[in-house]
């Protein structure tokens, strides 16, 4: 039986895994200490919860607990990246580089430290929606402080080519921030094969609770220092204070654990369901898939059906199988996206296009009945056009 509606939303969020909620629960309850209280049994319980769930954290991304700091999730994370950067490199100097097709919470930071007089260049990239490396290298200026590009698009699903960036990076002696959001527990991240210094990830994407993340900050070779950006009690080694929020951490750590496990198969799996969509879909007179095909997650398709309204199309869908055309944080607006036209792609047909986010619970039966559905509501809308 299938039940609607169909969830085809995966890049926006995810439902938690039962297995995370589960581990999370006492954590509520009977395990509720502060994980700061040094003083008695409850405190250790809770900060033992934490060191395990840092441990996981760590482990999915090859790196050390003590690199590991938990936020609010990757728009804070983003953030305390960007802004912390910023100021603690201050001595050196005031330029940032990063992506027009980042997500809101980096381009939004970076406009922020524009008005705090920082200097930000925004690389444009290609049709496929990659950087160029050599206008990478080229935006290089003796006051770069920090390159900010993100792992994977949550729009698009492609993935730039980050050990050529970090090496970059690297090579100008200068930090390299990724937004792994997208990333982290889909494909495999690993923060010193890739060169990472700086990595941001949130719970809610990977299978856990919303309302947590956490910024992977490098310790060694190079050490990476960053201005906290919420004052306070020192908790996070003094770069995020606030009481930690120990049964989401949990949540965040278990998801981590079980990507790390299953990722591999579950990458595998949910491929053959996306490219038996897309290939449904492309089947629609017209339709063409949005950014490279090569390198991008698995999870991930974004199309347009030329001469039909995108509003229309969700509008018509709506009932049956949730998505969006976009990223959620501008699918408000009626602007079409901000990640197609960087790619080329006209308004017209950025409007009439639809990004789908598979995941973890999307089953065939699913994936067939979105086909029929997108392509009976593409057809009627073309007819009425007609008329
Ligand atoms: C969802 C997302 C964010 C924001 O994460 P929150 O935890 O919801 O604040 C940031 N960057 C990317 C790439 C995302 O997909």
């Amino acid at each position: 039986m299938l039940n609607l509606p169909i969830y085809l939303d995966y890049n926006s969020t995810t439902p938690v895994d039962p297995r995370v909620l589960e581990a999370m629960l006492p954590y509520f309850t009977q395990k509720f200490g502060n994980a700061a209280s040094r003083s008695h049994a409850f405190g250790w319980e809770g900060e033992e919860a934490v060191d395990i769930a840092r441990e996981q954290v760590a482990r999915l991304l090859g790196a050390e607990t003590k690199e590991i700091v938990f936020t609010s999730g990757a728009t804070e994370g983003d953030n305390l990246a960007l802004k912390g950067v910023f100021e603690a490199y201050a001595s050196k100097g005031n330029h940032l580089i990063t992506v027009v097709t980042e997500h809101k919470a980096v381009l939004d930071a970076a406009h922020h430290i524009e008005r705090l007089g920082g200097e930000v260049t925004f690389l444009p990239v290609n049709p496929e929606g990659f950087i160029d490396l050599g206008q990478l290298e080229a935006a290089i200026r003796p006051t770069t402080v920090l390159i900010a590009v993100m792992y994977a698009n949550n729009e698009i699903g492609v993935i730039q080519p980050i050990p050529a960036i970090s090496a970059i990076a690297r090579r100008h002696g200068i930090p390299f921030f990724t937004d792994a959001t997208q990333a982290a527990g889909k494909v495999p991240v690993d923060v010193n094969a890739d060169g990472i210094d700086l990595l941001t990830l949130s719970a809610h994407k990977m299978y856990g609770p919303k309302g947590i993340g956490a910024v992977y900050v490098r310790r060694r070779d190079p050490r990476v220092r960053l201005t906290a950006q919420m004052d306070g009690g020192g908790h996070e080694r003094g770069m995020r204070s606030g009481t930690l929020n120990v049964p989401a951490i949990v949540g965040l750590g278990m998801a981590c654990e079980i990507c790390e496990r299953e990722m591999i198969a579950e990458a595998a799996r949910v491929a053959r369901l996306r490219d038996r969509l897309e290939t449904g879909l492309l089947a629609i007179d017209g339709a063409r898939v949005n950014g490279s095909r090569e390198f991008r997650l698995p999870h991930t398709t974004n199309l347009s059906f030329p001469g039909v309204d995108g509003e229309a199309l969700l509008a018509g869908l709506g009932k049956d199988v949730a998505l969006s055309s976009g990223s959620a944080c501008t699918s408000a607006s009626m602007e079409p996206s901000y990640v197609l036209k960087a790619l080329g792609v006209e308004d017209q047909l950025a409007h009439s296009s639809l990004r789908l986010g598979l995941g973890r619970f999307t089953t065939d039966e699913e994936v067939d009945y979105a086909i029929w559905r997108i392509r009976e509501t593409v057809a009627k809308l073309r007819e009425r056009a007609i008329q």
